[in-house]
This record gives structure tokens, C-alpha cells and sequence, in this order.
């Protein structure tokens, strides 16, 4: 999964740390965030994206293709 937040809306509320502080964190340079975390984490980041206010985390699903997918013949 791939995590974006769009920083102009964020209010740094703390919110989305709360919900998942392994994903997200908050400095004095502002919101920091992991881009792509385990999936495990996916539970808490989902509720970050539900506890954020100003609708600015979304959560997208990405998939890896497998390692042996080149088509180059
Ligand atoms: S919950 Fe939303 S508004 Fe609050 S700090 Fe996180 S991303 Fe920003």
C-alpha cells in the first residue's frame, strides 16, 4: 500500500499519529510519513485516514509486479 497526504490541507493536528505513530509523525519541520509501510500497518493506517479532519491522507493500493514479469524477448 502506498500512503499520500496532502500537506496543504494538513492542519498538524496529530490525529493520524495517534492512529498509527509507526506510519506517521510530527516534528518541527511538520508531518513526516512513510510512503509505503508494511502491510501489517494497514488497520492503523486506515484509521489515521479515518481520524484526519481535513481528508488530506489517502490510501492507495499499489501491487509489486513479481520479479521475473520482463517481457523483453
Ligand atoms: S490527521 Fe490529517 S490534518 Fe491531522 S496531522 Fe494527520 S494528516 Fe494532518
Amino acid at each position: 500500500m502506498r500512503v499520500s497526504v496532502d500537506l496543504a490541507r494538513c492542519d498538524r493536528n496529530g490525529l493520524c499519529v495517534m492512529a498509527a505513530p509507526e506510519v506517521f509523525q510530527l516534528d518541527s519541520g511538520g508531518l513526516r510519513f512513510i510512503e509505503e509501510p508494511d502491510e501489517e500497518l494497514r488497520p492503523d493506517v486506515e484509521d489515521a485516514v479515518a481520524s484526519c479532519p481535513a481528508g488530506a491522507i489517502a490510501l492507495l493500493d499499489i501491487t509489486t509486479p513479481p520479479a521475473s514479469a520482463s517481457g523483453h524477448a
